[in-house]
């Protein structure tokens, strides 16, 4: 495994890094410690020469850890960020829960809002030039190395159910440059008083960055595009699926049924067996006829 060198403002992978670039993605219990093995396999599998950096909390124990060093992973012990108690708590689950409801899709037990805000420490990985932030909940199903040239800041819209989120990023996949400079100047800026983040880690970025540059929806498409716009989906274009809301691997959930393709897709991935080829899968709508 591979250890820490912890700078004070940056987070530092030991080793030299094997590239400028890195996919990075972000681990704080088991349950994303799986989703991060399927990514890490899928990312593999599109050839990149990107490094695949691992954020990993004291949330997650070593076990779940150790099947990511099959695809040479970098993993990085790194902790919360140091917010203020009131900040904290404004951010708990049932806090989020009760001040902005979900109401579109439901979040499994095992996710914390207030972890998310640790994908802010991508920006402390000074060894690269260019990241891309990718959820554990996700696959990448084709090359996507390309798009470590768009610049700061890139994400692609909120869109699982109508044209009005196209203004809306999802920060689910986003590309941005390193730079403790802006890591501290987010971390002034996201803790004020009083500062509420209703889709904490997406509002502040949306809100940091109000001229962020857009990614094809493609590299950030949701899962429940699946059921609302059939017509958005085409598999051979699409670089980035994302679990959003119920994850593929809870043992049941209330969407199980109609994404059931995608659902054994993550599942063929996590294991390694059968994968199939992205092209020939049967779209929407005649993927249940088939
Ligand atoms: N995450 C985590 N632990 C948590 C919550 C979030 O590790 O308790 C990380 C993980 O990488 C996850 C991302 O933050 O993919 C964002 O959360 P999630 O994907 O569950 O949110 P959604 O995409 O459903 O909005
Ligand atoms: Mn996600």
């Amino acid at each position: 495994m591979m250890e820490q060198a912890l700078a004070s403002n940056g987070i530092a992978p030991s080793g030299p890094a094997g590239s400028q670039h890195a996919f990075v993605t972000l681990v704080t219990n088991a349950d994303y410690a799986m989703g991060a093995t399927a990514l890490a396999r899928s990312i593999r599998i599109t050839g990149t020469k990107a490094d695949i950096v691992v954020l990993h909390t004291g949330g997650v124990d070593q076990s779940a850890l150790t099947p990511l060093a099959e695809f040479r992973c970098r993993l990085v012990p790194t902790d919360l960020l140091p917010l203020s108690n009131a900040f904290n708590e404004r951010h708990a689950r049932k806090s989020i829960h009760s001040a902005a409801p979900f109401t579109k899709g439901r979040k499994p037990d095992f996710h914390s809002p207030l972890d998310n805000f640790c994908k802010l420490r991508l920006w402390q990985l000074t060894a690269y030039d260019r990241c891309i932030f990718i959820d554990a909940d996700t696959l990448v199903l084709k090359n996507i190395d390309r798009y470590f040239g768009y610049p700061e800041f890139s994400a692609a819209p909120n869109v699982y159910e109508s044209l009005a989120d196209f203004h809306r990023l999802n920060s689910g996949v986003f590309v941005a440059t390193p730079s403790p400079q802006t890591f501290e100047a987010m971390l002034t800026q996201l803790d004020r008083p009083d500062a509420f983040w209703p889709r904490t880690d997406q509002t502040f970025l949306q809100n940091f960055f109000p001229d962020w540059h857009g990614l094809p929806v493609t590299m950030n498409m949701l899962q429940y595009v699946w059921f609302n716009m059939p017509a958005l989906w085409d598999w051979p274009s699409i670089g980035v699926l994302h679990y959003q809301y119920e994850k593929p691997w809870e043992k049941d959930h209330p969407k199980a049924e109609s994404l059931r393709p995608l659902i054994n897709l993550w599942h063929a991935f996590f294991s390694g067996e059968n994968i199939p080829d992205i092209a020939g899968l049967p779209n929407p709508g005649l993927a249940n006829t088939n």
